[in-house]
Formats: structure tokens, C-alpha cells, sequence
């Protein structure tokens, strides 16, 4: 085994997370020593990994690249433009020579006596084992397992002749030319999907249990455009357009939750434009839940409406009775033939990278823990773990929580302090605990099935991850770092 090295810090991930997190390590503190470990062969994360055709965000990049760096392209971006713009800001700010690839972290332990992490790695290239020692560990795994999707189990699946494909592990020589091609789900997997392969495929149908929210609207942000024929900075123009996207994506979630009917009824005119009255939008396109409770797509110029009524492409809300040897049995009796079968069915959840903890020679259940506004949990001391939005691009929440993380290692710092942990204060102690978050707020299914993995929920602001973005942009910089909550040794 090689020496140990030590580190201020040790950054799990070097997703848009992790690598955020290295970049205002090093603005904002500068003497920080900190190495980020990531299991796979480059940076990125989820753009790196996910292959399948047409893969790109489904909200815009104007919030979700970081606010430190302009986002000069369209709304909507493709993975290879993403990873473009990270690998600028790995570039531009020399944030390389933190990052080590192909390092998966398998375990790590905290120790009281020392007041650190001891952390065990596995080169994926050379099977090496390593060994670090941390600090403080800043968990950027993301919230599901890499290596492989969800695909529920059906009846009959072993009996199908043609190719079953999830498409997190899309195969690079997948040949779907002239294939009748059935994909299951309708989240914004399917909605990118769909377009990227219709036109090369005899057909594709799109078989949903239950229909799903989309917003179509043109991939291009009007302001932005008038702002640069002004001659406007492009800095300028990145907090202008986020200011503005930012103020009206509040608005829209308020009036989801104040007038939800109102809303629904919105979005549902805005897919009937593109399919036409006498489209069955009853059975393909009207939710029974209301706005917000999963994330709501956007659709760049309607593209997969476009396919639907082009022919290439069909919708069918119906069930899975079993798969067969030519394709799909749904309850209705229907059968849908197909060649491949591609299931957007989800995630499964990591929640800690599959990573072993050990507090003190115990395992961590992390079901045990109270979580301290979705960062921080009672008896791990030494952690933060970025979990961001559901309703608002993650990475804004990737930054406020870095400027925190910065201010409390600086906080540690002053007061002479090894070890924070957040604890439950006197008056919590006869608090309600919650699942992590409230199915009537939120409830897709990855979180739905992972819930019993999760912390759990105080009926106080500091025990619950809010998602609420407007909240937390004043709330997090606000926190007293002195609070009872918070306890120091
Ligand atoms: C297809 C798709 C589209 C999406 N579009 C949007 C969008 O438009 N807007 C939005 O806000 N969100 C979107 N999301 C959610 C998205 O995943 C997050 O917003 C964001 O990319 C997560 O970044 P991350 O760095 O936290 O996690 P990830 O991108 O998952 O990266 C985590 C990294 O940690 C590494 N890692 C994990 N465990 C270990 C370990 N044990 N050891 C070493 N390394 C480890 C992984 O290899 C990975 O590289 C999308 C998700 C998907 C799948």
C-alpha cells in the first residue's frame, strides 16, 4: 500500500458538484489543502456517464453553470456542451491538479481520538488500493447509482427475443435503424430520447402508465439575446438572465401551489398547440397530480410533440401486463411489437456513493440521522453532503452550500475547533421525525422507493431540506454558525 496522504479536505465526485466545490475551495480558501477523488475516467459526472442519444439538460444552463462562469449558449444544452463548459472551468482555473480519477472511494471511517476521516479507495484502472486521510469530507456523489438504472421487474421479460437497454448504460453499437422501437416512462429521459431516435426507427412508441407535465417553449432566452445586441458583458448578461429566469421560475412554483388548476390548465394549452385539438389529450397528456409534485421537462421547439404528430413516433397510456416474445401484453389486451425495448424508468438512488461510513467502529445508518437542513446530520461530525433542487437547477445550491462549507472551515479555524456537529437542541427533543421529504410535496419515484435509506425530517426549517431556492438564498448565508445546533470541540 502506498503512504497515506492527508488532507484539509477530501471532495467525493467530480460531477458539476464536486468540481464547483474545488473551485471555490480555492477562492475562498486559499490555504485549504484538498484532493477530490472520482471513480470515473473524467469529470462531469452525470454528462459524462450518460450516453444515450439526444442527452441533454432539461432546465437551463443558465442557472445550472455556475454563477461565477457565463453560460453564453442556448438554454438547453447538450451533455458534450456541459462538459465543455466544465472542462473550461477545470482549465481556466487550474482545478486539475486536485482531481484524481478513477478512484473509488469504498469506505471511510471517523475517528473521535483523531478528529478524521480515514478514507479507502479503489483504482478502478490498476485495482491499487489507497488510503486518505481527511478532515472534513464534502460528499458530491449525486443521488443515484452510476453503474445501472431502475428497470422494474415484469412478467415475461426472459421470454423477449429482441434487446432490453436502460438508457444510463446505453450500448455504443445499439443498432435501432428501421426498429420498432417501444420506450417505457414519459420523464425527461423520453422527452429527449424520443426525438434523438424517431426518424432513424420504423417507429417508436412511447407506452406511459400515467401522463407526465411538459413545458414546450422555443431553446432560446429572449433577454439574453436583446442584452447582447446592446453590446452588453457577458457577465452582465449571466446575472441579468439568471435574476430574471430565477424571479419568474418563482412565480411559477408559487402559483403551482396557490392556484394549481390554473396552472395545470396552462401547460396543458401549451402541449395542445403542438398536437392539435382533436389529439387525445384527456388519456396521453392530463396528469392527475398537480403541478410540481415531479419535475416538469422542458421540451426545446416541442420536438417530441413534433415526432407524435409526424407519425414517426405514438403515445399509449395503458399497462404492462408482461412481455413476450415479440414485445409487450399490456392490461388492455393490446400487444406492442417491438425489436428493442428501452425502459427510462429511473434511477436507483445512492444516496452516499455506496460508500461504507463508520462513526467510531460503528456503521452509519444514515436512516438514523436528523438531517440538518439537507447538509449536515446529527452524530456524523465532519460532513456536508450536497443534495440540490428539485425545482430549481441543482448547482444553485451547489454554490450557496460551498460558500457555507467555506465559512464554516473558516469559522473552525478561529474558534480552534477539530469537530462540528449539528444536534438535536432541548426543544427538538420531542419533535415528530418525518421521512426525509413529504410525498404531497415531492414524490418521483427513485425517492419514493429510497425514502426508508434517507434521513429523517424535523417539523422545524432547521431539521428539513426545504427546496425551496428563494428561501435558502438568504436563509443559508444567514446561519449562525453559533447556534446551539451547532456543537464544536
Ligand atoms: C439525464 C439527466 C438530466 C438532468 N438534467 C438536469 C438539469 O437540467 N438540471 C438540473 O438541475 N439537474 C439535472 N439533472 C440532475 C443532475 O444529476 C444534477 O443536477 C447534477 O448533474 C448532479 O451533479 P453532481 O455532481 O451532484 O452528481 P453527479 O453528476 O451524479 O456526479 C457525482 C460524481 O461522483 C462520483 N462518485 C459517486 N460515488 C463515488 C465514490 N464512491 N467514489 C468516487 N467517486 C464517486 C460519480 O462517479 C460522479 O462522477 C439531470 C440528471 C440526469 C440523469
Amino acid at each position: 500500500m502506498t503512504p497515506v496522504e492527508h488532507f484539509d479536505v477530501l471532495i467525493v465526485g467530480a460531477g458539476i458538484s464536486g468540481v464547483g466545490g474545488a473551485y471555490h475551495l480555492t477562492r475562498q480558501r486559499p490555504g485549504t489543502s484538498f484532493v477530490v477523488l472520482e471513480a470515473l475516467d473524467s469529470f462531469g459526472g452525470t454528462w459524462w456517464m450518460h450516453r444515450y442519444p439526444g442527452i441533454r439538460s432539461d432546465s437551463d444552463l443558465h442557472t445550472f453553470g455556475y454563477r461565477f462562469k457565463p453560460w453564453e449558449g442556448p438554454p438547453i444544452a447538450t451533455a458534450d456542451e456541459i462538459l465543455d463548459y466544465m472542462g473550461e472551468v477545470v482549465e481556466e482555473n487550474d482545478l486539475a491538479q486536485y482531481i484524481r480519477y478513477n478512484h473509488k472511494i469504498t469506505s471511510t471511517r471517523w475517528s473521535s481520538e483523531d478528529s478524521r476521516w480515514t478514507i479507502e479507495a479503489t483504482r478502478t484502472d490498476t485495482g491499487e488500493s489507497l488510503r486518505f486521510t481527511a478532515n472534513f469530507l464534502w460528499m458530491c456523489q449525486g443521488y443515484y447509482r452510476h453503474s445501472e438504472g431502475y428497470t422494474p421487474e415484469w412478467p415475461g421479460m426472459e421470454e423477449f427475443q429482441g434487446e432490453i437497454v436502460h438508457p444510463q448504460t446505453w450500448p455504443e453499437d445499439l443498432d435501432y435503424a428501421g426498429k420498432q422501437v417501444v420506450v417505457i416512462g414519459s420523464g425527461a429521459t423520453t422527452a429527449t430520447l424520443v426525438p434523438a431516435i424517431a426518424a432513424d426507427c420504423q417507429h417508436v412508441t412511447v407506452l406511459q402508465r400515467s401522463p407526465t407535465y411538459f413545458v414546450p417553449g422555443r431553446n432560446r432566452n429572449d433577454l439574453a439575446e436583446t442584452l447582447r445586441e446592446l453590446d452588453i458583458d457577458e457577465e452582465w448578461i449571466h446575472e441579468i438572465v439568471r435574476r430574471k429566469i430565477l424571479h419568474d421560475q418563482a412565480t411559477f412554483t408559487q402559483r403551482s401551489f396557490d392556484e394549481p388548476e390554473k396552472v395545470k390548465s396552462e401547460l396543458l394549452a401549451g402541449v395542445r398547440a403542438y398536437l392539435g385539438a382533436d389529439y387525445d389529450m384527456e388519456t396521453h397528456f392530463t396528469p392527475s397530480y398537480r403541478p410540481w409534485r415531479q419535475r416538469i421537462a422542458f421540451v426545446p421547439d416541442g420536438d417530441i410533440f413534433q415526432g407524435l404528430t409526424s407519425g414517426k413516433a405514438s403515445i399509449v397510456t395503458d399497462e404492462i401486463d408482461r412481455f413476450t416474445g415479440e414485445g409487450i401484453l399490456l392490461k388492455s389486451g393490446d400487444e406492442l411489437q417491438a425489436d428493442i425495448i428501452i425502459t427510462a424508468t429511473g434511477f436507483n438512488m445512492s444516496v452516499l456513493g455506496d460508500i461504507d461510513i463508520e462513526i467510531d467502529g460503528k456503521p452509519l445508518v444514515f436512516s438514523d440521522t436528523v438531517n440538518y437542513r439537507g447538509m449536515m446530520f446529527t452524530g456524523v461530525p465532519n460532513l456536508l453532503w450536497i443534495f440540490g433542487y428539485f425545482r430549481a437547477s441543482w448547482t444553485l445550491r451547489v454554490e450557496l452550500l460551498a460558500d457555507f462549507v467555506c465559512r464554516l472551515l473558516a469559522h473552525m479555524e478561529e474558534k480552534g475547533a477539530r469537530r462540528v456537529e449539528v444536534a438535536l437542541r432541548p426543544e427538538d427533543e420531542d419533535m415528530e421525525l418525518l421521512p426525509w421529504i413529504d410525498p404531497e410535496n415531492f414524490n418521483p419515484g427513485y425517492l419514493m422507493r429510497a425514502m426508508d435509506l434517507l434521513p429523517r425530517r424535523g417539523d422545524k426549517p432547521e431539521w428539513q431540506h426545504s427546496q425551496d431556492y428563494w428561501r435558502e438564498k438568504d436563509e443559508i448565508p444567514a446561519i449562525d454558525l453559533d447556534a446551539p445546533e451547532f456543537l464544536y470541540e
